[in-house]
């Protein structure tokens, strides 16, 4: 079998996998089958090869993809990814994932997702360009990208410099659109993008695991205490997800990070790896190895089978199989990647008593600040413009009463900062926050009350029965 044979079956293993849990969790709800078939299905793909010119001039064609899984909710979102591994079963399952965490964490969109075959390591800024802008042509030729139809967002490969391109692409293109800067999320702060979009998804990674912690009865059998602090963490991935899942995992919970794996290896220190430095190191030299202080490990796939409390996979889908599940040290597997453990390798994973937090529910944060940035580009005002200086005068008179009744003062530093008026990003964070305890909490309320299987199956099932009674209620046109 040649590397592309293989990586098609990889690719097709992992829309395997998702149908898995769909039909698991499908089985559990009490709709009939052709309503699931319609949850289930991916309504749209667009598969299309266009030509990039290379920086010597010569002519590429380049192959991608763009999946729009349901139509139940409008726009439909998800990210681009670029890779050379993209197949269009990938996008297909990616873009049913989206559907389900968009339901999950309540965001009004239909799922879908973009892939590019193309090596985003390899490639020049130049023709990155002229592929970003070509790509959205294509689409919207098609209309297959604008505010009310299909918005896409970073996701692996791809970040705030792309989605540039495209705003700036789609609005040469759409001259009368009202709201042109809303065909795009992830965008660049200068560019009508919004404060907190970058790290969201590592954010609500870290809020999300917070929540699993702060339940003991949960924690108990597998031998964990509740909190994050002191918790030995291993990082798969340095990426977006990655970097901003280890980040505040380490800075605001207290995790010792372990073990950090890239695509060329790995790194370990049991007293724990100082993330911003590592991330400076592979800035510095493209590579994680060699991190002063830290042992190296050959392969990344070995640092998975590391002993740790908490492993979080954010790299890419089919990392741990049912080769490598019997191994896993870790207690707590956390999804932060999109489908890292196969269907069979979750079997395990469970049988083993090892807890996974799913992928629908842990990376949901990157499309629920997507979701505000839309809002605030469909708006056209910040958050907070119109209520930040009215939300610190009140304080400041809730204040001043205080004070008057207890006649007592507040010291300076809890005034200043009672007085001073949320920026932008608090209200991104604090919407995060409350929007992943939330969903959380949801989701453990049904896991524990019906007695489902594990996390997984009862997100699946939340989304599923969400989702049918949305196309219930819309019934069939024409
Ligand atoms: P990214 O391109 O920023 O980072 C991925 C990192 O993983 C890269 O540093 C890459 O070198 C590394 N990597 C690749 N193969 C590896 C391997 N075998 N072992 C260890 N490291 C490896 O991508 P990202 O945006 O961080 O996305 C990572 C995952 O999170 C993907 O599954 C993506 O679909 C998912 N996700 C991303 C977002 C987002 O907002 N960016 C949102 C939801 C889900």
């Amino acid at each position: 079998m040649d590397s592309t044979e293989t990586r098609t079956l990889e690719r097709s293993t992992f829309l395997t996998s998702v149908g898995h849990y769909f039909d698991r969790a499908a089985r559990l709800t009490p709709h009939p089958a052709g309503l699931l078939e319609q949850v289930k299905c991916c309504n749209a793909v667009y598969r299309m090869r266009f030509p990039v010119k290379r920086d010597d001039g010569a002519i590429e064609v380049v192959e991608a993809f763009r999946a729009e899984h349901s139509h139940h909710r409008t726009p439909t979102k998800g990210g681009i990814r670029f890779s050379l591994d993209v197949t269009q079963d990938e996008v297909i399952a990616l873009a049913g994932l989206m559907t389900y965490k968009c339901a999950i964490v309540g965001v009004p969109f239909g799922g879908a997702k973009r892939g590019v075959r193309v090596d985003s390591h390899a490639i020049s800024d130049g023709f990155r360009e002229r592929l970003v802008r070509r790509y959205t042509t294509e689409l919207y030729k098609k209309n297959f990208i604008g505010p009310a139809v299909d918005v896409p967002a970073p996701d692996y490969g791809t970040g705030e410099r792309e989605m540039a391109w495209i705003a700036d692409t789609y609005t040469t293109l759409a001259q009368n659109e009202l709201h042109p800067y809303a065909c795009v999320t992830g965008k660049p702060l200068s560019l009508h993008g919004i404060p907190g979009r970058r790290e969201a998804t590592g954010l609500g990674v870290y809020y999300g695991i917070r929540e699993c912690l702060a339940n003991a009865d949960d924690l108990q059998p597998l031998g964990l205490t509740t909190g994050i602090a002191g918790k030995r963490v291993i990082i798969q991935g340095l990426g977006n997800v990655g970097y901003h899942a280890a980040k505040f995992l380490q800075q605001e919970g207290g995790a010792v990070i372990t073990a950090i794996a890239e695509k060329e290896g790995g790194i370990f220190r049991a007293t724990g790896l100082d993330v911003e430095a590592v991330a400076q190191h592979l800035r510095a030299n493209k590579s994680i190895l060699n991190f002063p202080g830290a042992q190296n490990i050959a392969t990344p796939g070995e640092v998975l089978e590391l002993d740790c409390d908490i492993l979080v996979p954010a790299a890419l889908e089919n990392q741990i199989t049912a080769d490598n599940a019997p191994r896993i040290r870790a207690r707590i597997v956390a999804e932060a990647a999109n489908g890292p453990v196969t269907a069979e390798a979750d079997d395990i994973l469970r049988q083993r008593g090892i807890l996974v937090i799913p992928d629908i529910y842990l990376n949901a944060g990157g499309v629920t600040v997507s979701y505000f940035e839309w809002l605030k580009n469909l708006s056209h005002v910040s958050f907070g413009r119109m209520s930040s200086k009215h939300e610190a005068l009140n304080n400041r008179h809730l204040l001043d009463a205080v004070e008057k009744l207890t006649g007592r003062t507040v010291e300076d530093a809890g005034r200043q900062l009672i007085l001073k008026g949320p920026q932008e990003l608090d209200y991104v964070q604090a919407a995060l926050a409350d929007t992943m305890a939330n969903s959380y909490n949801w989701i453990r309320e049904a896991w524990k009350s019906r007695g489902i299987a594990d996390l997984r199956t009862t997100a699946f099932y939340l989304a599923i029965d969400r989702i049918a009674r949305s196309y219930l209620a819309l019934g069939i046109f024409p």
